[in-house]
């Protein structure tokens, strides 16, 4: 504990070697990567004291394996990916900051991008640095799956705000944002072959109040993201090392997809976007092939947004009095030869992860419906 002394990051670092001294930093400090390391830089350049005229640049390094390099100049920061530092790992670092100079060095370019978010733990508030504490740091995560979940749907965020909280997670190396996007309350992201899911699932008549839950504010609430804005907060994400992992509900907690396309129920009547909280009974039809042409018209476009391997299908509290009542529901539970309604919602994520499966992707969900098996089989084999 007593070489922490000094220096604080979060999460603590493996390895912390305080040094002697400090690296000055100004407006005239240079930063210099190489090419695969060049996002990291650009971060860190805009998080130094703003340099005089035109923004800050940070320089690309010659090519050249880094023993052959051209010294770097003095009191310059440089990163750099070394492929060749598997000791690192997927997402580890070696960082130094000594007065001559600072280097961050990672086995891949997400971890020359947690190595730079150390430096910006050390370089405190953006532009008000004036040194780098002397320091050597080792350093891997423990955890694989460093994750933050935000429910958008029952409360709406716009674009600025998810930025921001990436921004954030990225701060104390949170690799994995799980990012809510439908709900009984609200469907939020907009999907071109499915427009009534925004038109009309994106707004729901009023909000149950926060002092008391049993009153709602009789107020219209909507927001949902336009494609183009999904796609900016994911590049936003990728840029700083964040994986965006959506979570599009299903069986239950669908009742804004209902409202939009009612069809889809077993009743196929009579919905609206739900306006208080709590599990509701309106829950996907699992019986009609509607619905799952509906899914994947809905996961097609899903896919495309959000590169990441998993999605995030909920799958969890799906109460079964619509399907006990459903002739179609109940034609499927003979036809699959099931013996329930619980073994009813298994299938139906089943069949869901083996499309997701299909091409390429994981599926990932929660409780009883889901099992745990589609989402800690695929992690493990990523992760392995
Ligand atoms: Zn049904």
């Amino acid at each position: 504990m007593h070489a922490m002394s000094g220096v604080a990051v979060i999460p603590r670092p493996v390895a912390v070697t305080s040094g002697a001294g400090a690296l000055p930093i100004s407006a005239d400090t240079e930063v210099l990567a190489d090419r695969d390391s060049a996002a990291a830089a650009r971060l860190l350049a805009s998080w130094l004291p703003a340099a005089a005229g035109p923004a800050r640049r940070p320089r690309p390094l010659p090519p050249a394996p880094a023993p052959r390099r051209a010294p770097a100049p003095p009191g310059a920061i440089v990163l750099t990916t070394d492929t060749t530092r598997t000791d690192l790992g997927d997402e580890g670092y070696a960082l130094s900051v000594a007065p001559q100079g600072a280097t961050v060095t990672g086995g891949t370019p997400r971890g020359v991008l947690w190595g730079a978010q150390t430096l910006r733990q050390l370089l405190g508030p953006p532009g008000t640095a004036t040194t780098l504490p002397a320091v050597d740091i080792v350093d891997h995560p423990r955890f694989a799956w460093r994750g933050l979940h935000l429910d958008v749907a029952r409360h709406f965020f716009p674009v600025p705000f998810i930025e921001r909280l990436i921004d954030l997670m990225a701060l104390y190396k949170l690799n994995t944002f799980h990012w809510h996007l439908t709900e009984d309350q609200g469907w939020r992201i907009e999907i071109r072959s499915r427009p009534r899911l925004t038109e009309t699932g994106a707004r729901r008549a009023a909000t149950p109040l926060p002092q008391d839950r049993t009153q709602t504010d009789d107020t219209s609430y909507a927001g949902h993201y336009t494609q183009d804005e999904v796609r900016r907060v994911v590049a936003y994400a990728g840029e700083r090392g964040v994986t965006v992992v959506p979570e599009i509900e299903m069986p239950g907690h669908s009742q804004a997809a209902l409202a939009s396309y009612p069809e889809l129920g077993c009743t196929g009547s009579g919905y609206e976007v739900a306006t208080t909280w709590g599990i509701k009974s309106d829950v996907l039809c699992a019986g009609r092939e509607t619905t799952f042409a509906f899914l994947e018209e809905v996961l097609e476009e899903v896919l495309e947004l959000f590169p990441g391997p998993f999605i995030h299908v909920g799958g969890d509290e799906c109460p079964k009095q619509a399907w006990r009542a459903c002739a179609h529901c109940q034609a499927r539970i003979a036809s699959e030869r099931l013996a329930d309604e619980d073994e009813l919602q298994s299938w139906f994520i089943r069949r869901m992860a083996g499309w997701l499966g299909g091409r390429g992707r994981g599926l990932g969900g929660l409780g009883g419906g889901v099992g745990g098996a589609a989402w800690g089989r695929r992690r493990r084999a990523t992760m392995g």
